[in-house]
């Protein structure tokens, strides 16, 4: 348990229970974070967020000043971003493109396409025209080092995979675009999203790797690679809210990258470390009941609004908010041994939201706010499970800070 900002505690004290489950989302907090983000990175590394971790067209909005660009990984994120913010500028992967898919990233102007297989550069390329060219990088699927795996939760590269170009068949999309074969297409150079959950000496060496490798296919092609996208995955620890991702640390790794290669521009496209700190879901304790040796507390929703406990299999952290109203005549039901299973509404044992919180005397209608709420959560929910009703979402704009 964490405390929560003063912002967000008035407003879990105040909602009507009416408005429980509600989503709050502190947006002058997010902006102060994600300006020190900013000014931890080198002027040569751009910073664009991975619509997919939470895109909200308020979050987007929020944090279109203070990003170089948006990652979108469908054509569906693709027309929303462009509609939520207009003018920005768009990095668009994600395997499988449809034919719409492919049409669409002409039509919304995209920065760049990350070209995922062989099949799809000759899609993209029959669909271009050399008076307009489109940026392309390929996305490619690099080997690791152990060093840089070891300590990942979900490594998505290395590794036989869906995503990207295997460097065999990247060696032979980088012959193609040297010698000149699709000119409607301007080929940058690599893209490479190979892990989550990294700290900031793994992620700095999984992008030197990327970076290294990526100057030597330009090499050995004849191309000069004036771009490499190292991705996104920077570190989010659920067991400790308190704790961030070690931004100066991974800016000054980039810095000894770029420091060296004048010619470079990076990029990177965090998500979850973007938007996780800056969302709650907030609910009321329904029931509480002994259930053999342990008890549990039955909040209104459940993991079908905040998936995420469930998607992860962690617990996830909360803070309690006890409230004196109690309209009933009959007495408040409370917890009377050291922890509870906080669980939802759903009718399955896996709809548990955090195991063995540590309470004292939790009653019906005390309320939970589940903090790291703002990715990954409500976007990911399988809302429509058993028909409850949906939450409802405040969008606090606070003041911005000067720093963290
Ligand atoms: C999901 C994704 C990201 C963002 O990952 P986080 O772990 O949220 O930082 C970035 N790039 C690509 C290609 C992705 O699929």
């Amino acid at each position: 348990m964490s405390g929560l900002p003063s912002s967000v505690r008035e407003r879990v004290e105040t909602l009507d229970a009416a408005e429980l489950p509600a989503y709050v989302y502190d947006l002058g907090a997010l902006r102060t974070h994600v300006r020190t983000i900013r000014a931890a990175l080198p002027d040569r590394v751009e910073l664009y967020y991975a619509a997919k971790a939470n895109p909200e067209p308020e979050i987007l909005r929020a944090l279109a000043d203070v990003v170089d660009g948006y990652e979108v990984s469908s054509g569906g994120e693709l027309a929303h971003v462009a509609e939520a913010v207009p003018g920005s500028a768009l990095a668009f992967g994600g395997p499988g493109k449809s034919p719409d898919d492919l049409a669409a990233a002409f039509t919304h102007d995209v920065h760049r396409v990350h070209v995922e297989s062989i099949g799809e550069l000759r899609r993209l390329a029959a669909l271009s025209t050399p008076d307009r060219p489109i940026g392309v990088l390929l996305r490619v699927n690099l080997p690791l080092a152990e060093r840089a795996l070891s300590g990942s939760a979900l490594a998505m590269g290395g590794r036989p995979s869906p995503f990207g170009l295997d460097p065999m068949q990247a060696e032979l999309a980088a012959d193609a675009l040297a010698t000149g074969r699709f000119p409607g297409l301007r080929w940058y150079g690599v893209h490479a999203h190979l892990a989550s959950g990294l700290d900031a000496a793994d992620l700095v060496a999984v992008a030197e790797s990327i970076v290294d490798w990526s100057i030597g296919l330009g090499a050995r092609h004849g191309a000069d690679i004036t771009e490499v996208n190292v991705g996104g995955g920077m570190n989010v620890d659920y067991t400790a809210p308190g704790r961030r991702f070690d931004w100066a640390a991974y800016g000054a790794g980039l810095r000894r990258i770029t420091d060296t290669r004048p010619e470079l521009r990076l990029r990177i496209e965090p998500g979850r470390a973007l938007t996780a700190y800056s969302g709650w879901y907030i609910t009321d304790v329904l029931d509480v009941k002994p259930s053999h040796h342990a008890e549990f507390a039955i909040v209104r929703g459940g993991t079908h609004h905040l998936r995420t406990p469930a998607a992860k299999g962690h617990d996830q952290p909360c803070s309690i908010v006890r409230t004196e109203r109690w309209p009933h005549p009959w007495p408040r039901a409370a917890t009377t041994t050291p922890t509870v299973t906080v669980t939802g509404q759903l009718c399955t044992p896996k709809d548990i939201l955090a195991a063995e919180v540590p309470v004292s005397a939790l009653r019906t209608g005390d309320r939970i706010a589940f903090e790291l709420a703002g990715a990954y959560a409500w976007n990911i929910s399988h809302r429509d499970f058993l028909m409850h009703p949906l939450p409802s979402f405040h969008f606090l704009y606070g003041v911005e800070g000067v720093g963290e």
